[in-house]
């Protein structure tokens, strides 16, 4: 198997759920996950640097002009970016990263990183996906309403993910998710080094 990490990028709709899988993830699976910048606010209880990097605009366009994100978009009324270094580093120590971004991102990761792993998490349906944002309490009636729309622009996208994963049960979501990174990784198209390698050795195997 390649030694290096596996980039897998995970969007959904505002208030699916992906953030709370995604921490999931790393607490129940040890997966590395990149902390993205952004320009908007901390909600409460969050903290710079261990949700997200928190920039005004202007240090978010140096960011850009110095090259040090490998994507970066634009989300309702914020800029938010994929800090390149983190990443990078992580999949050359043949760490698995998660990208918890939304989806101009994925798109832009995909053509960078053709092997990359694209799951869209969702909601059972649109109702449920209202109830989660409301009840989470953390944005104003307006900026809900702009994120509602938002993910229904998004649910035109959601047929260029490669899996599609339903937050219903929560810890039954964030097993279905690590397996569907596993299938993944054992896919033949991720192990051609590995099966030339392997057949070599049985050659001269044979030959002794
Ligand atoms: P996102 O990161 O997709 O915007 P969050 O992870 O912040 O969404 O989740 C939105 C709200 O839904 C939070 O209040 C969270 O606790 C809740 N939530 C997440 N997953 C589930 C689930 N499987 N069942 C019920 N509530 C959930
Ligand atoms: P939130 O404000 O709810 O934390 O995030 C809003 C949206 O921005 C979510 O869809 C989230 O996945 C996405 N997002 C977070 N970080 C990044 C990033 O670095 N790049 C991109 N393109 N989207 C991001």
């Amino acid at each position: 198997m390649s030694n290096k990490g596996k980039l897998i990028v995970i969007s959904g709709f505002s208030g699916a759920g992906k953030g709370t899988v995604v921490k999931g993830l790393v607490e129940k699976y040890g997966y590395s996950l990149s902390i993205s910048a952004t320009t908007r606010n901390p909600r409460p209880g969050e903290e710079n640097g261990r949700e997200y990097y928190f920039k005004t605009v202007d240090e978010f366009k140096t960011l850009i002009d110095y090259n040090g994100f490998i994507e970066w978009a634009q989300y309702v009324d914020n800029y938010y970016g994929t800090p390149r270094k983190f990443v990078e580093d992580e999949l050359e120590a043949g760490k698995d990263v998660i990208l918890e971004i939304e989806v101009q991102g994925a798109m832009n990761v995909k053509s960078q990183y053709p092997d990359a792993v694209l799951i869209f998490i969702t909601t059972k349906d649109k109702e449920t996906l209202k109830e989660r944002l409301t009840g989470r309490g953390s944005e104003d009636a307006k900026t809900i309403e702009k994120r509602i729309k938002r993910a229904a622009e998004e649910a035109e996208s959601i047929d260029a993910y490669e899996y599609i994963v339903i937050n219903d049960d929560l810890s039954t979501c964030i097993d279905t998710v690590n397996s569907v990174i596993l299938s993944r990784k054992c896919a033949k198209e991720n192990n051609l080094e590995f099966i030339s390698q392997i057949k070599n050795d049985f050659r001269l195997e044979g030959e002794i």
